[in-house]
């Protein structure tokens, strides 16, 4: 294969894909901000430990999807499959644990050496929020409700909020046990990767999609019945929040996440829009990570949403601004079209000019770029001090002296 080609799985943005990715990244922060979140934008590769020792040596994302490289230092770099543990190393090596609660928004590109397909690239976008500090489950609620908010406000509706209560550790300890006596009583229907899953991290079993897997699953205790008093607490509070919100959720006993360091409020909002890749933004509670990491044991909650997935589900995108279109009729008025374009971009209007060959193919450009007006000069209008002024839409034509001209085209700015 030709070597100028894309890479297997990443996608050149422009045109209206672009557009579709900055409006969900400018309204999703813009409403972030409501909530007191500020922007953080930690590095796209992070030295590997930082992912390996927060996601787990279990994990799909560390033992298959990493994009893992040694420098020719000698250093294993990670190009990051996510934002949270990055946020989280910014947090231990800014020294920020004095002042909590923190709140952060990101937005960037993700790695996953994974099968593409439709909404699951190799390079991937995000937004993501993370709240630090707050241990209690106000600060699930307000996530959620934020979660929630952004996705309303993208008129991303046709979602399903599904939770699930991970427990504390004695809750997930207890369950863990249970777990495994079930699950090894159905070893034989467990596919070879579930069976590796239920010696080293049984409740990612849960989480296989594999159609035996889910057979096997069926019928699993559930971890609602065996979390303690205080996680029992916990989630009710979590739910009567969100109902209090009034933001609907179904409980999905099966939503987990895998790693130790999660704990009670697990969510995603998912929908059937999209085939086999049905879930648009996902969080939970990771208690244990800060100082899993080696840094200040500090609770933190946060959610990721894949902005391709979203882009997928945006209703139409309102137009673009149209710009002007400054038309010179030959090339003798090129440089009187150019300086005027000038004067109209100083003063805020968006313009572009008719560029080369005879009128036909100037005014073609003018269309092609969607102008909202052309304004043609030449050899008598400049002479004259004047300029046409032609409406695209509808078509008609005036003859504007100079010093009319910015009020005359103020409608289109
Ligand atoms: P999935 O089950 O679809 O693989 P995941 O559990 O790996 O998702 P998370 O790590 O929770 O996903 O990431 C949060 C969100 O990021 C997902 O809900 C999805 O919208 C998006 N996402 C994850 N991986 C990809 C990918 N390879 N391509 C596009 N979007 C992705
Ligand atoms: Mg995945």
């Amino acid at each position: 294969m030709s070597s100028l080609q894309p890479v297997r799985g990443t996608h050149d943005l422009m045109f209206d894909d672009i557009r579709r990715h900055r409006h969900i990244e400018a309204t999703a922060f813009e409403i972030a901000q409501r909530y007191g979140y500020s922007e953080i934008a930690t590095p796209a590769f992070e030295f590997t430990e930082v992912f390996a020792r927060t996601l787990g040596d279990t994990s799909d994302i560390v033992t298959k999807e990493m994009y893992t490289f040694e420098t020719k230092g000698g250093e294993s770099i990670t190009l990051r499959p996510e934002g949270t543990a990055g946020v989280a190393r910014a947090f231990i090596t800014n020294g920020l644990a004095q002042q909590t609660p923190l709140k952060f928004f990101y937005r960037g590109p993700m790695f996953r050496h994974e099968r593409p397909q439709r909404g699951r690239q190799r390079q991937f976008h995000q937004i993501g929020a993370e709240l630090i500090g707050v241990a209690g489950p106000q600060a699930d609620v307000e996530v959620i409700v934020l979660a929630k908010h952004i996705l309303n406000a993208l008129g991303v509706t046709n979602v399903t909020l599904q939770i699930n209560s991970l427990g504390d550790a004695e809750s997930r300890t207890a369950y863990r046990d249970v777990l495994v006596k079930f699950l090894s009583g159905r070893r034989d229907l467990l596919s070879v990767e579930s069976r590796e899953r239920l010696e080293r991290n049984p409740l990612r079993v849960l989480d296989s999609k594999d159609p035996a897997d889910r057979d096997a699953i069926a019928g699993a205790p559930k971890f609602g019945d065996h979390l303690n008093e205080t996680s029992h607490a916990f989630f009710d509070a979590v739910k009567s929040g969100l109902t209090a919100h009034g933001v609907q959720f179904v409980v999905n006993p099966a939503l987990v996440r895998g790693l130790d360091y999660y704990s009670h409020t697990a969510f995603e909002f998912v929908t059937d829009a999209l085939g086999a890749q049905g879930t648009v933004l996902a969080g939970g509670r990771y208690d244990g990570l800060i100082g899993d990491m080696g840094g200040p044991v500090t609770p933190g909650i946060g959610w990721a949403a894949g902005i391709e997935r979203l882009a997928m589900m945006l209703p139409a995108l309102a137009p673009a601004k149209r710009p002007v279109a400054v038309i010179p009729v030959g090339p003798a008025e090129e440089q009187a079209a150019d300086l005027l374009a000038a004067e109209l971009r100083a003063v805020g209007f968006a313009v572009d000019v008719g560029y080369g060959g005879n009128m036909g193919k100037r005014m073609k450009r003018a269309n092609k770029i969607a102008a909202v007006a052309a304004i043609i000069l030449g050899e008598d209008e400049i002479k004259a001090n004047t300029a046409a002024v032609r409406n695209l839409d509808s078509g008609e034509q005036t003859i504007v002296p100079r010093a009319d001209l910015i009020g005359h085209l103020a409608p289109y700015r």
